[in-house]
């Protein structure tokens, strides 16, 4: 079967490890390694067909270096996170995503499949960004916006969900 691969990425401490573990098992932990750095496989069902899904979690330390680059390099669709509750990290996705164009545009791609996740929508009285703005990005970027909550569960699957649609689709154009 066609692996799909996909990096989990944003900025320390959004949830990028809670959101790819509660996927992957179910699970959520208080706390996880913010240095560790894993790739996870799962088989799953979308749209009632078979897919194998590889999500890499990563934890890049030098935010916007060589690590970063070589993470873009190797995964063909992107899950970015920020914290509802971080403004600054909300800032960094961009960065990202600049990166993500940078490099995945002149190989010929015209559009890079792509997830904007704003994380923690439990803490509500601590948002910082408005769910307006997130949506405002995803129609700028021709992409789509998720609001989640490792914590309680909510709306992780439709994410990951997404992103095999629009690799699906990027399949067929290429
Ligand atoms: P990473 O550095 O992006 O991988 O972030 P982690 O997954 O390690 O999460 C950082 C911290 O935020 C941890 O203490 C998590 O328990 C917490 N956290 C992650 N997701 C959520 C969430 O949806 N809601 C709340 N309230 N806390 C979260
Ligand atoms: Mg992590």
């Amino acid at each position: 079967m066609r692996v799909f691969q996909c990096a989990v990425m944003g900025s320390g401490g959004v949830g990028k490890s809670a959101i790819t573990v509660r996927f992957i098992n179910g699970s959520y932990l208080e706390w996880y390694d913010p240095t560790i750095e894993d790739s996870y496989r799962k088989q799953f069902s979308v749209d009632n067909q078979p897919c194998l899904l590889e999500i890499l979690d990563t934890a890049g330390i030098d935010q916007y270096l060589t690590l970063n680059d070589m993470f873009i390099r190797e995964s063909e669709g992107f899950v970015l996170v920020f914290s509802l509750c971080q403004r600054d990290t909300f800032e960094e996705i961009i960065r990202t995503y600049e990166a993500i164009r940078r490099i995945k545009l002149p190989e010929g791609n015209q559009i890079v499949p792509l997830v904007i996740v704003g994380n923690k929508s439990d803490l509500i009285d601590e948002r910082e960004v408005d769910s307006t703005e997130g949506e405002k990005l995803a129609m700028d970027w021709k992409c789509t916006y998720y609001e989640t909550s490792a914590r309680t569960s909510t709306n992780i699957v439709p994410v990951f969900e997404d992103i095999v649609r629009q690799l699906r689709r990027s399949d067929l154009i290429r």
